[in-house]
Formats: C-alpha cells, sequence, structure tokens
C-alpha cells in the first residue's frame, strides 16, 4: 500500500451546521492526516471550474451555486490509500445509499447538498490539490 494525498472539500451544507470538527474526526479516526487546511468562500465561477468535468449534467450550475453559496473547508488528506480510504469515509454520492457511519449517511442533506468532495483517482487528485494549494503549503 502507498501513502496518498487526496483532495477534501467539507461543503456549504456542513461549513454552515459547524460540522467542520466532527467530520475531521472522521477521517482521523480512519488513519487520515490533515496535512493542509483552509476556509475559502467559492466565486460559482471558481467552484465552475473545479467541476468543470460535470458541465454537461443537468446538475451543473445547481452544483455551481451550492458550492459558493457559504464557505468551504479545502483540506489534503494524507495515508495509506488516502484516495479510496476518503471515499469509504464519505460514504456513497446519495445520503439514501450511504453506509452507516459514513461522513454522509449522517450529514448529508440530499444527492446534491452531499457534505464532503473526495477526488476518485491519483491524477484527478494530483490536479484537485495543485488548484487550491501550493506546495509550501503541504505540510506532512
Ligand atoms: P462524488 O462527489 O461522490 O464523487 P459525483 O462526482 O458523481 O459524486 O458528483 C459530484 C457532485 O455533484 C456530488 O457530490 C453532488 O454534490 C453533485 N451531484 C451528483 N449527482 C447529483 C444529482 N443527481 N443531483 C444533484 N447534484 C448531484
Amino acid at each position: 500500500m502507498a501513502v496518498e494525498r487526496t483532495l477534501s472539500i467539507i461543503k456549504p451544507d456542513a461549513t454552515k451546521r459547524n460540522l467542520t470538527g466532527k467530520i475531521n474526526a472522521k477521517f482521523e479516526d480512519a488513519g487520515l492526516r490533515i496535512v493542509a487546511q483552509k476556509r475559502i468562500h467559492l466565486t460559482k465561477a471558481q467552484a465552475g471550474v473545479f467541476y468543470a468535468v460535470h458541465a454537461e449534467r443537468p446538475f451543473y450550475d445547481e452544483l455551481c451555486e451550492f458550492m459558493a453559496s457559504e464557505p468551504v473547508v479545502v483540506q489534503v488528506l494524507e495515508g495509506e490509500s488516502a484516495i479510496a480510504k476518503n471515499r469509504e469515509v464519505m460514504g456513497a454520492t446519495n445520503p439514501a445509499d450511504a453506509a452507516p457511519g459514513t461522513v454522509r449517511a449522517e450529514f448529508a442533506e440530499s444527492v446534491g447538498e452531499n457534505s464532503v468532495h473526495g477526488s476518485d483517482a491519483p491524477e484527478t487528485a494530483a490536479v484537485e490539490i495543485a488548484y487550491f494549494f501550493s506546495g509550501l503549503e503541504l505540510v506532512g
């Protein structure tokens, strides 16, 4: 197993409800280390660039509005198989399908307002981390 880094976002529905600490506890309990973290308020255009892969999907505009509606916490998580491990801790995209104990099962409000984002592959993790953080901000 390799040590990896993945980009995580605590989304507006969760920051609004003051859930950052509870979500971070789940990451840390799973052995993921938060090696960078900052709270930012995305513009709709910045959210649009981040989610450009979904530009043709019917929910794209709603997703970008949502991501710009309140501050988010962007963070880099590090650990063995961090990408897969984080997605396990997150749970399925739709909270109705998320396994008990996962972030989305416990906190997500809907398939769109689902509390967290996590990179889905090493290539996307590298691009997503570079979108928000400089090398000097990653403190392993
Ligand atoms: P994940 O975040 O689990 O990797 P996707 O990459 O499929 O999921 O989708 C990205 C984000 O787009 C989701 O986390 C969610 O916020 C939003 N989304 C996905 N599907 C829908 C949908 N059917 N309706 C509204 N928003 C959606």
